[in-house]
C-alpha cells in the first residue's frame, strides 16, 4: 500500500464550474471504483493577489491509498478525463494543472507551498520543484494550474478549518439560489463561535451564498467537520442539493501573512504583519474609502479599509498620529496596505487649542500674528492672551479591530479564532 497525493488547479472561469465540484466529481468516481480516499480533500487558498487568479485562489488536493501500479494507470485516467471534460478550457484564462504525487511532504515541500501562499510563483518555478522531489504534472493549455496543484499537495496542517460545501443540480446554475436566510441567521446563532464567518449580523449580509453562476449553493465555514455538519442540518434551501462536500482548509489561518520588521522592507503583492505609528489623521477619499499613513524609522505606507470594509472605517476614522499600531495586511495593485484587521498597541494623547475666552462669555478671535486676541461680540482685547490647551478623549480603546465577514479575505483569521 503507499500513498497518492493529487493536486488540481485551474479549472474554472467566471462564467462557470468550480474546481472544488470538479474534485468531489472525481472523488465520487474513484470511491464508485473501489478507490480508498483516506483524509478530507483539501482546499487551499494562495497568495490572493496572484495575478491569473479567478475569485479567491483556490486549489484543491485529496489522498488515496493504492495498491499497484495497475491502480495507479487507472486513477490517472479517471482524474485527466474529468478535468478535461469538465473544465472551462474553451477560456482562455482557465490553464488547468494535475500533479500526481508518491511520497513524504517534506519541509521543503511545505516550504514551496508557504511561497505560493506568501509570494508569486512561475509554471518554470513549479516545474522546477515537481521535477525536484519526482512529482508528475499534466499540463492543460499553458498548465498554469500546476503552481497551485502542487501547493494544495504541499500546504502544512498546523491550522486548519472546515469547509461544507452544497452543491446545485446543473439546471439551477445561474438561476437565483433559493435560501431561506433567517434560517441561516439561525444556524448562526445556535453554531456560533464553532462556525463562524457564515453571516455578517450588523448588516444583515448572508456570507454562505455565492454570487457568481457557479455550481456551489452554499458554503458553511467552522471550527471542525462535526461543527459544519452539524450546522448544515440547520440550513433550510428551497431547491435540490447535487452533492454535499466538506474539505479542510487553510481558510481563516493567516498563513499568508509574513512578519516583517520594518516598512522599507514591505513589498507589493505580499502580506504582512508590520507595527509602526500612524502619521496623520485618517481622510476619506472619493469613493468611501478612508486611509491614513503608517510610518516608522525605515519609511512609510499608505493603509487602507476601502469602502467594502464598511463599519470598519468608522473604527479606523477614530485614528490619530502617534497611535501605534500593529496592521494586518496585503499590498495591492494600488501599493496601500489594505487592513484586515489592526491591533492598536498605544494610544497617543491628543491635544486640543482654543482661543481664549472673553469676559463676557464669547470665545475670542485673533488680532493678528503677535497681537493678541479681541472680541468681536463686546470689543474687549487681550494683548498677552494665550491659547487654552487640553486634552482630548479618544474614542477608541487599545485592543484589536477587523473587518466584517463580507469583506473577509478567505484566508484572514477572525478574531473569534485569534488565542
Ligand atoms: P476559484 O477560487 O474560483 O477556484 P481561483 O481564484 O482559484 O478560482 P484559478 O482559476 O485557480 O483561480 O487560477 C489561479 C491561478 O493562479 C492558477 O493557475 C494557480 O496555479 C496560479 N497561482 C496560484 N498561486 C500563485 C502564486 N502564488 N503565484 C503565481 N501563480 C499562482
Amino acid at each position: 500500500m503507499y500513498d497518492l497525493y493529487i493536486g488540481i488547479d485551474d479549472t474554472d472561469s467566471r462564467d462557470g464550474m468550480c474546481t472544488t465540484y470538479i474534485c468531489s466529481v472525481i472523488i465520487d468516481e474513484l470511491k464508485h471504483f473501489g478507490f480508498k480516499v483516506t483524509d478530507y480533500p483539501r482546499l487551499i487558498r494562495l497568495n490572493p493577489f496572484a495575478r491569473f487568479k479567478t475569485r479567491g485562489n483556490g486549489a484543491l488536493s485529496f489522498k488515496l491509498k493504492l495498491k499497484s501500479q495497475n491502480d495507479m494507470a487507472k486513477v490517472k485516467e479517471i482524474v485527466l478525463k474529468r478535468i478535461e471534460e469538465l473544465s472551462e478550457l474553451e477560456d482562455e484564462m482557465t490553464n488547468p494543472g494535475i500533479v500526481f504525487y508518491c511520497g513524504q511532504i517534506t519541509e521543503k515541500f511545505k516550504s514551496y507551498s508557504l511561497e505560493a501562499i506568501r509570494d508569486i510563483l512561475s509554471i518554470e518555478d513549479a516545474e522546477r520543484f515537481a521535477d525536484e522531489i519526482g512529482a508528475q504534472y499534466f499540463k492543460f493549455k499553458k498548465g498554469r494550474g500546476i503552481i497551485g496543484a502542487l501547493a494544495a499537495i504541499g500546504c502544512p496542517n498546523t491550522d486548519r478549518t472546515y469547509e461544507l460545501l452544497a452543491y446545485r443540480i446543473p439546471e439551477n446554475y445561474g438561476n437565483p439560489r433559493k435560501i431561506d436566510y433567517e434560517s441561516v441567521f439561525e444556524m448562526n446563532k445556535s453554531t456560533y463561535p464553532d462556525t463562524f464567518d457564515n453571516v455578517n449580523c450588523d448588516n444583515g449580509y448572508i456570507a454562505i451564498e455565492p454570487h457568481t453562476p457557479c455550481p456551489i449553493l452554499y458554503g458553511i465555514r467552522g471550527e471542525s467537520p462535526e461543527a459544519v455538519e452539524n450546522a448544515n442540518k440547520m440550513i433550510k434551501v428551497y431547491e435540490p442539493i447535487e452533492k454535499i462536500a466538506i474539505f479542510e482548509t487553510n481558510q481563516h489561518t493567516d498563513m499568508h501573512l509574513i512578519r516583517a520588521h520594518k516598512i522599507s522592507d514591505l513589498e507589493q503583492f505580499k502580506c504582512y504583519i508590520i507595527e509602526g505609528e500612524v502619521k496623520n489623521f485618517p481622510y476619506t477619499r472619493e469613493g468611501g474609502h478612508v486611509i491614513f499613513i503608517l510610518e516608522d524609522d525605515s519609511g512609510e505606507i499608505p493603509c487602507a479599509a476601502y469602502e467594502p470594509t464598511k463599519e470598519f472605517r468608522e473604527i479606523v476614522r477614530k485614528l490619530a498620529p502617534g497611535d501605534k499600531l500593529r496592521v494586518y495586511g496585503g499590498i495591492g495593485e494600488k501599493g496601500t496596505l489594505n487592513i484586515e484587521k489592526f491591533e492598536i498597541l498605544e494610544l497617543a494623547k491628543i491635544f486640543k487649542s482654543q482661543n481664549p475666552l472673553c469676559k463676557c462669555g464669547k470665545r475670542m478671535k485673533s488680532a493678528g500674528s503677535g497681537k493678541g486676541y479681541k472680541c468681536i461680540k463686546c470689543g474687549a482685547k487681550l494683548k498677552d492672551g494665550i491659547k487654552n490647551t487640553f486634552q482630548i478623549k479618544r474614542e477608541i480603546k487599545k485592543g484589536l479591530y477587523e473587518v466584517p465577514p463580507s469583506a473577509r479575505r478567505h484566508l484572514s483569521k477572525p478574531l473569534v479564532r485569534m488565542n
